[in-house]
């Protein structure tokens, strides 16, 4: 008996999709991409380039005059909006890199020039009470805000990871990989032993057939669901999706569930896949509710969600 032994190097987001250059993203905010236009697993990455980066802020010495007033756009305005103030030489126009990075409805993109189509009435750029202030908002929600927020809580998240990850030693690496192995060698050496008691069984009553071989792993599936659920009981949880395509190219969905057991101990279970037609923020929200009343699990007791691959949510 011959089994595949899954291949642990390459990550699955990896093979299956067209991954775009970093070194040829277009940096001009008045001709660039929008972010949600790039594959969805890609979407983080190139929000890290661009914000690693910063705002696009050419050093030009004089910018274009425009408008009955011979008006144009102020180097100056760039020093009290430097985090944010974009311009593209190529529209004559302003942009946000905060609010570019992190919009995330079409409603948004409509209503804020900073976004697409740029902002190019000049006579309102300066002062104290310019549109400059107007678009970062007074109060600590405003969309620009937020925008700011989440750029600085996705490279925390990054450094974080990429600290974890540099944490590990060559020894901690070499002992995980053996670990693996071990547990591969067993499941074989297990599967063996029942090809054994196969080889004795009567011709009829082999259980080999697809069929059969689908309800023994539906069984086994259902009985872990139940032991999870019951493990939940009424307490709260949280939910972690990922996206991702199997062999087939099919979208599929992961769901794992955290929470607290009845002894005090916080468990991370992993509850299944689910196949999904795409991965619109509406089909995975309409997944996670029907997977969640299928075992009666309540959405108001949940406490955290995070989506990793599914940036979209
Ligand atoms: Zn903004």
């Amino acid at each position: 008996m011959n089994f595949p032994i899954p291949n642990v190097d390459v990550p699955i987001s990896q093979t299956q999709f067209q991954r775009i250059d970093l070194d040829s993203l277009d940096y001009d905010p008045g001709t660039r991409k929008q972010i949600l236009e790039y594959h969805v697993n890609q979407c983080d990455e190139i929000r890290q380039a661009y914000i690693i980066k910063g705002p696009h802020q050419p050093p030009l010495k004089t910018f274009k005059k425009s408008g009955k007033h011979n008006r144009s756009f102020q180097a100056s305005w760039f020093e009290n909006n430097s985090t944010w103030l974009e311009y593209s030489p190529t529209t004559d126009a302003a942009y946000c890199l905060p609010c570019f990075v992190f919009h995330n409805s079409n409603r948004v993109v409509r209503q804020n020039k900073f976004i697409v189509g740029g902002f190019r009435n000049w006579k309102k750029g300066g002062g104290r009470d310019c549109y400059f202030q107007g678009h970062i908002g007074k109060y600590p929600n405003s969309a620009h805000r937020v925008a700011e927020q989440m750029c600085k809580d996705l490279m925390n998240q990054w450094q974080h990871l990429q600290r974890v990850v540099d944490h590990f030693t060559i020894e901690q690496i070499a002992n995980n990989r053996l670990q693996l192995k071990a547990t591969i060698f067993i499941v074989r050496y297990l599967a063996f032993q029942v090809a054994e008691i196969i080889e004795k069984a009567p011709k009829n009553a082999t259980y080999t057939s697809p069929r059969i071989q689908k309800e023994i792993l539906h069984v086994f599936s259902a009985k872990v669901k139940k032991a999870i659920r019951e493990e939940i009981g009424d307490e709260k949880f949280c939910i972690m999706v990922e996206e991702a395509h199997d062999e087939s190219m099919k979208e599929q969905m992961t769901v794992v569930f955290r929470y607290v057991d009845a002894e005090g101990f916080v468990k991370e279970r992993f509850f299944g896949l689910s196949h999904v037609v795409d991965t619109a923020a509406l089909t995975l929200k309409n997944g996670i509710y029907s997977l969640l009343s299928q075992h009666c699990l309540d959405i108001q007791n949940i406490r955290g969600q995070r989506y990793d691959g599914a940036s979209n949510m």
